[in-house]
């Protein structure tokens, strides 16, 4: 009898975060809150996001990473979408694999500046959502954005 190849099972741990689309309105129309950071892929750009703390709600996770990795402050205006991916990283004990769920909320910019960004943050720039939408990295976060867009314009 052909004997059984043990393989070592990757657990996979669940992780929730949540982030926002700050918008403003400015002589260039609708702009929206971006971050930079460094990712296997290089530098690139990104919706601000982080995981969820023991006792919070979405909304109140949204609001505190958006205000701490842009500097600035925003309030509420509804729910986007959602995205899922998984990915993986390595450590001392081997490779760990995640599934992330992210949720989005739509945000109008209250208050704050841009200078004050985390400084894990490489930066964060207001662009011309059109703009955003073209450079933004991960095609979730991208129909995150189109969907905010159309919300926004919606508004009136
Ligand atoms: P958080 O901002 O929630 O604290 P983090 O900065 O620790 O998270 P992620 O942004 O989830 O981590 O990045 C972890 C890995 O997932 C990186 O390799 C990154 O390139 C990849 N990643 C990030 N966002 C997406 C996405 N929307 N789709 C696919 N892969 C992504």
């Amino acid at each position: 009898m052909k004997a059984k190849t043990k393989t070592k099972a990757i657990k996979t741990e669940r992780q929730i975060s949540s982030g926002g689309v700050v918008f403003r309105r400015s002589n260039k129309g609708i702009e929206v809150a971006l971050i930079e950071v460094e990712s296997s892929k290089g530098k690139v750009w990104s919706l601000p996001k982080g995981l969820k703390e023991e006792g919070e709600n979405l909304a109140k996770t949204a609001h505190r990473e958006v205000r701490e990795e842009t500097g600035l402050d925003g309030r509420i205006i509804g729910k986007l979408n959602d995205i899922h991916y998984f990915y993986s990283q390595k450590n001392n004990e081997g490779t760990k694999r995640f599934f992330k769920i992210v949720y989005f909320f739509l945000m109008e910019y209250s208050g704050g500046d841009v200078v004050n960004h985390d400084k894990e943050v490489v930066d964060c720039k207001w662009f011309p959502i059109d703009e955003a939408i073209e450079i933004i990295a991960y095609k979730d976060e991208r129909e995150i954005l189109e969907k905010a867009r159309e919300v926004i314009e919606g508004r009136g």
